[in-house]
């Protein structure tokens, strides 16, 4: 089947992987919703950019921290496009710091953005898919959702959870044509890991180059970061028709991260 004018709603794709899946589904003809964080002209310039490859393209600003929000934007969507075929969760922040220094509410974010939000998503979008007997759910999870790294406990919990979330769910709607699976990246240069560099760089007394090379690439055995074109590529492998016995899963694009 054909993906062209299929219409997904990806969370956080004003920046970063979740803005490489979105050129990557416009391509093959995807309508898309657009979701995030940022300067209101940059995010008409990537809607605008989007629609110029000939699909639809809406932005939506739903807080991935205000459920009410999120399911506005599920509902939006299936009122404007008739359908949500396909539902990308992957907004998602960072914070580093020892757990005794942990901020309370950063734990809150995280686990609200990086973890719950996808709940919303899904248990506002499955209905819509159940009715047109055809979804497929990407979670964008991470290596931390089947490893873990110091200083990084609510990140890793959350996407712990994310997998979790994502094997219940390929269970329950398993005879409805519908999948729900894991993507789990190690690192990708976007803002997210870019922003980590500096404070990482002064935590260890190295340089931001060691960083990149000592710390972020130590686990990555191809000592190359991930590209979000790979990403893309992936999220568009999983919503194949190939791929429709694959559910419940995860698949690791971490340069052999989690295999050692
Ligand atoms: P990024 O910072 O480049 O992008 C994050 C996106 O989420 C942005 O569009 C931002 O506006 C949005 N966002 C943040 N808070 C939000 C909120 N409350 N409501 C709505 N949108 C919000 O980060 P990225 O590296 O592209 O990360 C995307 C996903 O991939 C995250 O879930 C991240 O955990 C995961 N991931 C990233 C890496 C990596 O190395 N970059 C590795 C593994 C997993």
């Amino acid at each position: 089947m054909s993906l062209k004018d299929k219409t997904a709603i990806i969370t956080g794709s004003t920046s970063g992987i979740g803005m490489g899946i979105a050129q990557g589904f416009a391509k093959e003809g995807i309508n898309l919703v657009i979701n995030g964080f940022g300067d209101v002209d940059e995010i008409e310039k990537e809607r605008a950019s989007l629609e110029s490859m000939g699909v639809k393209v809406v932005y939506n600003a739903a807080d991935m921290t205000k459920p009410d929000e999120i399911v506005a934007m599920v509902e939006a969507t299936a009122k404007e496009f008739g359908s949500v075929d396909i539902i990308v969760n992957n907004a998602g922040i960072q914070n580093v710091a020892p757990v005794e220094a942990f901020p309370p509410e950063k734990w809150d974010a995280i686990i609200a953005i990086n973890m719950s939000s996808s709940f919303h998503t899904v248990r506002a979008g499955i209905p819509y898919m159940k009715k047109q007997g055809w979804g497929r759910v990407i979670n964008i999870a991470s290596a931390h959702a089947l490893v873990a790294s110091p200083f990084k406990s609510a990140y890793v919990t959350a996407k712990h959870g994310v997998l979790g979330f994502t094997k219940t769910i390929a269970l329950e709607v398993a005879q409805d044509n519908i999948t729900c699976n894991a993507i789990c990246p190690g690192y990708v240069l976007t803002p997210l890991v870019e922003k980590q560099i500096p404070d990482t760089a002064k935590a260890r007394g190295i340089t931001e180059e060691e960083v990149k090379n000592d710390v972020l690439l130590a686990a990555q055995w191809t000592k190359k970061f991930v590209t979000v074109e790979q990403l893309a590529g992936t999220a568009l492998f999983l919503c194949s028709d190939v791929a429709e016995n694959i559910t419940g899963t995860h698949i690791a694009v971490d340069g052999g991260w989690t295999a050692a």
